[in-house]
Parts: C-alpha cells; sequence; structure tokens
C-alpha cells in the first residue's frame, strides 16, 4: 500500500483538512493546525477535534498517515533568549494540539543560527528544545525535516542530524523526514538516498504525504 496526499488546507478549521484530503483522491495528508504565520492562535475547541476524528475516520485516514508541519515562525535552534523562549513554547502547543487531535507526528524544520551563534551551539539548542517539548507531551513523535540550507537554515548536513539525535534523551520519538531537495540528483537516485539515511539515522522511515519512500 502506497500512501500519497499532499499538504491540504485546513481553512475554516482542523476538521476540513481530511476533506479535502479525500477530495483531491489522497490516503495521506499533511496540514497545519493552526495559522502558520501567527506566533498564537485560539485553541482547538472541542468540536473542530471532534469533527477532525469523525472526517478521518469516515475517509479512512489513519493518525501514521497524517504529517501536521509546525509554524514558519518557529526556530528552535534561536540564538537569542527571547526568540527562543517564544519558539519554544509555540512548539509544545503545536505539540499539544496534535495530542488533542490524536495524532501521532509533527513535522518541523530544525532551526537557524541566524549567524549569531555557531553551528554546534545551534544544533544543541534545537535537541534541548526538542527534549523540552517531548518531555511535556505523550504519544507524539518530533519529525525533523532536512532543508536546502539557504539562509542560516540548518539540517541540509547529515552530520547536523546525527548531532540532534545524540542528544535528545527520548529517541523513540524522533523520526527524520529526509526529503529529497538536492536537483542534481535524479530523483530515483534521491530517493534511494533517502530510505537508507533515514534508516541509517533514526532506523526506522516515515511514510511521508509527498510520497513513499522507495
Ligand atoms: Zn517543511
Amino acid at each position: 500500500m502506497k500512501y500519497i496526499g499532499a499538504h491540504v488546507s485546513a481553512s475554516g478549521g482542523v476538521e476540513y483538512a481530511p476533506v479535502n484530503a479525500h477530495e483531491i483522491g489522497a490516503n495521506a495528508f499533511a496540514l497545519f493546525t493552526k495559522n502558520q504565520r501567527q506566533w498564537v492562535s485560539k485553541p482547538l475547541t472541542a468540536e473542530s477535534i471532534d469533527l477532525f476524528q469523525q472526517n478521518c475516520e469516515k475517509y479512512g485516514f489513519l493518525p501514521e498517515y497524517i504529517l501536521p508541519h509546525d509554524s514558519y515562525l518557529i526556530n528552535l535552534g534561536h540564538p537569542e533568549e527571547e526568540g527562543l523562549t517564544k519558539s519554544r513554547a509555540a512548539f509544545l502547543d503545536e505539540m499539544q494540539r496534535c495530542e488533542q487531535l490524536g495524532l501521532k507526528l509533527l513535522n518541523f524544520h530544525p532551526g537557524s543560527h541566524l549567524n549569531k551563534i555557531d553551528t554546534e551551539a545551534c544544533l544543541s539548542r534545537i535537541a534541548e528544545s526538542i527534549n523540552i517539548a517531548l518531555d511535556k507531551t505523550k504519544g507524539v513523535t518530533a519529525v525533523i525535516e532536512n532543508t536546502a540550507g539557504q539562509g542560516s537554515n540548518l539540517g541540509n548536513e547529515f552530520w547536523h542530524l546525527r548531532y540532534i539525535i545524540d542528544k535528545v534523551e527520548d529517541k523513540s520519538r524522533l523520526v527524520f523526514a529526509w526529503i529529497p531537495v538536492t536537483p542534481l540528483l535524479p530523483d530515483t537516485i534521491s530517493c534511494k538516498i533517502t530510505i537508507r539515511c533515514s534508516m541509517l539515522l533514526s532506523k526506522k522511515s516515515v511514510f511521508l504525504s509527498y510520497g513513499e519512500s522507495i
């Protein structure tokens, strides 16, 4: 069974995401559980949570194949205290939203040093941020997504991910979404690299809504 889908709109409420995914014929999907461009969003209502779960059941979407993505504002490796505190609080809120919805995964980008601290210091902050969030939640796995390394974003080199794994305490709740980003490799080769690296790094592979690893 292959699980394929797309990032679908949750405009109007998270409960619309499974409906939108069903309409495009997907059997997996990604979504934002809150506005990805705002720091604070209203809490999920009991009604919204209930309808989300009902719709997932109705259209056959299993939590393992639903991949929420966190806000783009969050920087878990933020070099400054204020930005780091804000990011950690927002990330915890994202994890708790997943918990409330009965979801098992939260996809996020590692973070950026903003040219103010060195790479290792930033990676250590990211790992600590993950530890804090995992410690305060249950049942949700942190899914780190690689990046293309644009700007000062980390997560574009394997050693960055290795460094983070080493410092995360609960490794059973940490996996990688390794999305082929290098345009130099044909897709098939990238896919092989994807699965090999994710197996090697985490001993687990995540089925992404972007396409299943081969
Ligand atoms: Zn992403």
